[in-house]
């Protein structure tokens, strides 16, 4: 079962999160509002929001916050010898 962590998050949190945003291992949470790229939400103590719009959002899941699903994927990628996702263009979307 994943847990959700609510905002206000710690700044450990925040840095966490913004690196699992552009760490392009798993599906960043992008804005509901908006299409196409640079539409990933950007972590704040205060919560996620767009870059383009007002959209917010207030919960993250736990292996987010705690930085363990990139510390996972980043060791897993390292024991496979492959290049991480973020040495591309830029992470997937869809
Ligand atoms: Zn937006």
């Amino acid at each position: 079962m994943m847990r959700r962590v609510d905002a206000p998050f710690t700044p450990e949190q925040v840095a966490h999160i913004n690196e699992f945003q552009l760490a392009g291992y798993m599906h960043s949470f992008t804005c509901g509002n908006c299409s196409g790229c640079d539409r990933d939400l950007v972590a704040t103590v205060d919560g996620l929001h767009c870059r383009r719009c007002d959209y917010r959002q207030f919960w993250v899941h736990s292996f987010m916050a705690d930085g363990s699903a990139v510390a996972g994927y980043r060791r897993m990628f390292a024991a496979a010898g492959l290049e991480t996702p973020n040495n591309q263009a830029g992470p997937p979307h869809g």
